[in-house]
Order: C-alpha cells, then structure tokens, then sequence
C-alpha cells in the first residue's frame, strides 16, 4: 500500500544527484517513485534541484486580469465562468485597452514582471476585432517592458504566429490533470485538442505556461500522469502553474474537499526535480496557505506566485501583503526576462549563459 510506504522522516538519498540534466524521456513510474519519496527526503531534493537550476532568493510575480468574464461555452466542471452553471459570476463583454493598460501600469509599479490576460471562451472563432484589440493590449504592456502572457483558449497556429509577432512572452493553456481524469473534469473539448494548442504556441515560438489543478477528485496517479504528460513534451513548459481548487458555489465541484497541504507540496517537488529549469507557479488556492506552509513551497521548488488584486475568479494576495512576507523570507521578485528559457526565446540569452553553452558543447 503506497500510503503505508510514505513517511514524513528524513533520510536522504545521497546517491540521487541534483544536477540531473532536463530529460524528455520520463517513465510514469520513475516519476511516480519520485512522488512517493518520504515528503522530507522529496523537499530536500526538490530544493537541491532547485539551487543548480534557479536562484532560490527569487519569485516571480506575475498579475493576472480577466479581461472578459464568464458565459464561456465550454463545461469545465471547476470553472464559475461556464455558461452551463448557475454561478455568482456574471458575463460581461471584452474589456476595453485603457482599463488593460491601466492595470498593467499599476501592476508593473508594484514590483509585478508579468501581466497575464484571461478571456473566457473557448477560442477565438468569429472574433477578429475582438483577437485585434487583444492583439493591441499585448503589444502595449510588452512596450512597457514586462512579460506578456495571455490565456485565450484553444489557438491556430496562425493566431499563435500572430500573437508572437505582437510580442507575447507566454501563452497558458493548462492541461488540469491526467489524460486519464480529464473526461471527468471537461467534455466540451479533448486532451488531444489541449495539447494542439500547446504544439501551436510552442511552434510560434512563444513560451509555454501548462499546469494543473488539485483537488479536482483525481488520485495520486493523476497528478503523475499530469507531470508525466508535460515532462515528455519536446520541450518542457516555461511555466507548470499549481492551482488548489477554489471549489465555487454552482460548480459541479463546489462540495470538492480542500486538497491535503502534503499532496500540493508533494506535487510541486515531484514537478521540481522532474522539470528542473521550469517555473512552478503557486497559483489559484494560495490564499487558503498559512505563510509558513507557502515558504515550504518556495523551498519545495515553486518560485513564483500571482499577486495583486483577483486571479480570474478567485481571491488572491495582494502585493503589499506579498511583499512583506517575501522580505521576512529573505525573498525577492524576479526581473523581466531573467528566466533563462524566456530570455532565450526572447533572444535576450546573456553572454555569459551562451558562453557556458559553448563550453558545454564543447565538453
Ligand atoms: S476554464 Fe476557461 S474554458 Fe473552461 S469554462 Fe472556464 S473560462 Fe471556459
């Protein structure tokens, strides 16, 4: 029985090296073996892996704004937006550049280095002026120097090329769970039509940001088939976002138990060392986290967080609050564009990562 295999003592492995390079070839069940370490022992190398890949002093914080809310067609059995689902969240229409910019501006002042746009449908058919107001907004904030990200379901590659050109940094298109769980969760759309979408983004040369959610009534298995999936992509996601369910009043989820605090910090380690140069992002669900239990996340490899005033439909920490906790940690935001990967794909690689490049080749 796997629950009687863990415990909560220590007794690390010297043996398992942290500096493993990033590999694509993962098993299910090496990286269910990783999962189901003794939660220290999985800490402790989660945050060796951590230190040879990332500055551990270093959080991203990224601001999100929902820039058309609810009436979504799709079911997605967590989402308040859906149309299907009789929710407090209202629809409303696309929301104009100004206001956008305007939230991005403050965002940027409090220290936030990316800005992300959700818009709930299901892709952009029939929705040129709107895809051309969005494509505006992206070109704006980027002009402001700070990371882009949009969330704008499903993508052509056409409308991916589009957005690149207009300078979006990252797209996210979170696959949720596994291929397995997902009909359980989402039926308007398939795991294969997700995953388009990502090979879209990912092809247009924009970073990659696809995570999941906990507490959705998958098992332990299925938060592995989730790392599994993305640890297997030809190259890993700039950004593996953690969400903990905010179960919402009309969901089909609204009576969801709260996820256990050790499974989510047990998936972010698990994701840590199986996607070491990825950002793993505490997303939806931090507000219900003590800041004791949010510094072990840090430490368990999560190095950015979503701060301001709302997520998409949910609460979320705001920045002075953030900022406090952060400097009693000896924490500090990160600079746009300082994730290697990005910089890279933004053709910003420093001399000094492309000399180490080419020594490595060299070797
Ligand atoms: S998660 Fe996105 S696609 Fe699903 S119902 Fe909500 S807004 Fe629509």
């Amino acid at each position: 029985m796997i629950a009687a295999r863990r415990s909560l003592a220590t007794h690390a492995n010297p043996t398992i090296p942290a500096e493993q390079p990033t590999r694509h070839s993962w098993s299910k069940d090496e990286i269910q073996t990783i999962y189901d370490t003794p939660l220290l022992d999985l800490v402790f190398r989660a945050a060796s892996v951590h230190r040879v890949h990332h500055d551990p002093s270093r959080i991203q914080l990224c601001t999100l704004m929902n820039i058309k809310t609810g009436g979504c067609s799709e079911d997605c059995s967590y989402c308040s937006q859906s149309s299907r689902y009789s929710t407090p969240t209202k629809a409303s229409r696309l929301v104009d550049i100004e206001p956008v910019l305007e939230a991005a501006r403050k965002a940027k002042e409090n220290g936030s280095t990316r800005f992300c746009m959700g818009a709930a449908w299901r892709d952009l058919a029939g929705r040129k002026r709107g895809f051309e107001k969005i494509l505006t907004m992206v070109r704006e904030v980027r002009g402001m120097g700070m990371e882009v990200c949009t969330t704008l379901g499903m993508l052509s590659p056409e409308q991916a090329r589009q957005l690149k050109n207009a300078g979006l940094t990252a797209y996210n298109h979170n696959l949720d769970t596994s291929r397995e769980y997902y009909p359980q969760v989402i039926t308007t759309r398939s795991y294969d039509e997700r995953l388009d979408t990502i090979t879209a983004v990912r092809e247009a040369g924009i970073s990659v940001c696809s995570g999941g959610i906990l507490g959705l009534g998958e098992q332990d298995k299925d938060r592995v088939g989730l790392i599994w999936e993305v640890a297997n992509m030809p190259e890993h996601p700039e950004s593996f976002p953690v969400n903990a369910l905010v179960p919402i009043e009309g969901t089909p989820l609204e009576e969801n138990e709260p996820v256990p605090y050790h499974t989510l910090i047990r998936t972010i380690a698990t994701a840590r060392v199986v996607l070491p140069t990825t950002i793993i992002r505490l997303a939806a669900g931090r507000q219900t986290l003590s800041e004791t239990e949010q510094a072990m996340c840090f430490m368990a490899g999560a190095n950015a967080v979503f701060t301001g005033e709302q997520m998409l439909t949910t609460p979320c920490s705001p920045w002075d609050e953030d900022k406090a906790m952060m400097g009693r940690w000896g924490l500090e935001g990160m600079r746009s564009f300082e994730q290697s990967s990005v910089a890279r794909k933004e053709g910003r690689l420093l001399a000094r990562e492309e000399q180490q490049e080419k020594v490595a080749e060299v070797i």
